[in-house]
């Protein structure tokens, strides 16, 4: 089966070809050219759009979504502490529906490649794991779960309350079984699973080792939070003695096989440890902002040669869902810190929301748009109200960021059209949201 997409403009990462096109068959790119394309089964024709690589999502709490709007102007420890209570009602089903309008959203914003960081896990509510696995496949999603967990209770010094941490037994084995279960290393893969204590505010030491020890057995990868905010510092430097990367590099959580959520308070020294061992930085910067956590040294670690991606964080610290907007904030926020226009520019940005973030999650076969690699592109109209007239149409979708993508291809397949989601019904997405929030809610 092969498929044809054609643009306007065709920007694959490296190049920017008018009038250019993409032969995929099989779910991955055979042909990249410009002017007359060669016969396809189907072909999708834009040229009022960018097509560009679909955009990767390098940080989520997809379960979030159920729960947004709380806490609008707390830090993230008081944030936290609101939320336990109603995460700890959080089942199957409450899950389901708010990966379905995660996911839904992610697709309607050009992403193509997302991870989940599921870590609430509560007592006797199975199947919260499996019901993320299967809304990706449904939606279309090209999808990497992290088995996330939490075992650090209050009762032991941690965070969050104890009826939402676990066992560190049931968590390494339950771990273990959804690898065994879901993980597929192939290139052009669509599910790679994660390992992915919390935080070192909620899991312990021991934790971390033993998961560190159980990912690099099965070769999947490792994620986490980390240098967030002044209080985990803080947290860190009272309860082990060290700074939270110090920490990450006595537990063996560093390495090329590891990326960090947010990386924000991070001293040069760090900053250069972190590019030199090739471990991703999970740039988020809207909740980063909602929650005053700090600006990302993003231009200091692209300097320093780092992996930076991008996530959009969970859409209770997020309430949106936009991987072009977070490339919109980063830019912006990179400006800010650095007090220079030229901290990050349009197309850096979409590096860091392409490529950066492939580079994150381990797949060399994602993130931009060439021969051999994943046929995932995200097509954005330009000839609307909020483009039209501007000459560099790549810079004007950093600046001034479409709400939605006109096409998104996920393996060779559709799962949006003029701008509606294909795979599932958005309406009835959004109903089934907002009767989770209020169940949640209590
Ligand atoms: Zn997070």
């Amino acid at each position: 089966m092969t498929l044809l997409v054609r643009a306007g403009l065709l920007f694959t990462g490296n190049r920017e070809i008018e009038h250019g096109w993409v032969l995929s068959r099989d779910g991955m790119i055979t042909e990249i050219g410009s002017g007359r394309p060669p016969p396809a089964d189907d072909v999708i024709d834009e040229p009022n759009c960018v097509a560009m690589p679909g955009l990767v999502n390098a940080h989520d709490h997809m379960y979030q979504w159920a729960t947004r709007g709380y806490v609008p102007d707390g830090t993230l420890f008081e944030w936290l502490r609101a939320l336990y209570q109603v995460w700890a009602r959080l089942d199957a089903d409450s899950v389901r529906a708010a990966a379905r309008a995660a996911m839904a959203h992610l697709l309607l914003s050009g992403c193509t490649l997302s991870t989940d960081h599921h870590y609430v896990f509560p007592h006797g509510r199975p199947g919260l794991f499996e019901a993320l696995v299967e809304t990706a496949s449904e939606l279309g999603l090209r999808f990497h779960p992290c088995r996330g967990s939490m075992s650090l209770g209050e009762a032991k010094g941690g965070l969050p309350p104890d009826s939402v941490v676990e066992e560190e037994e049931a968590i390494l084995a339950h771990t273990e079984d959804m690898v065994a279960r879901f993980h597929n290393p192939d290139p052009g893969s669509m599910c790679r699973v994660v390992v992915a204590p919390c935080s070192p505010f909620s899991v312990t030491p021991e934790l971390m080792r033993d998961s560190a020890a159980l990912a690099r057995r099965h070769g999947v990868r490792l994620h986490t939070h980390l240098a967030e905010t002044l209080d985990e510092e803080r947290f860190c430097l009272e309860k082990f003695g060290r700074r939270p990367y110090e920490l990450m590099e006595d537990l063996d959580w560093t390495g090329d096989d590891v990326w960090y959520a947010h990386g924000i308070h991070l001293n040069d020294g760090e900053i250069h440890r972190v590019a030199e061992v090739k471990t991703g930085i999970a740039h988020c910067p809207s909740s980063n902002m909602r929650l005053g956590a700090g600006a990302c040294r993003v231009e200091d670690l692209i300097r320093a040669g780092a992996r930076v991606g991008l996530g959009v964080d969970g859409a209770a610290s997020n309430e949106d869902a936009n991987l072009a907007m977070e490339a919109h904030q980063a830019l912006l926020l990179a400006r800010v810190r650095a007090t220079s226009p030229r901290a990050l520019d349009a197309r850096g940005a979409w590096r860091l929301a392409t490529v950066g973030g492939a580079e994150c999650l381990g797949r060399d076969d994602c993130g931009t748009l060439e021969v051999g690699k994943c046929a995932d592109i995200a097509c954005f109209r330009v000839d609307g109200l909020a483009h039209a007239g501007i000459q560099d149409l790549v810079a004007a979708l950093a600046l001034a960021p479409p709400a939605r993508a006109q096409t998104v291809i996920v393996n060779g397949r559709a799962a949006v059209r003029d701008a509606r989601l294909l795979t599932a019904d958005e309406d009835e997405i959004a109903r089934e949201i907002k009767a989770t929030s209020a169940r949640l809610a209590g």
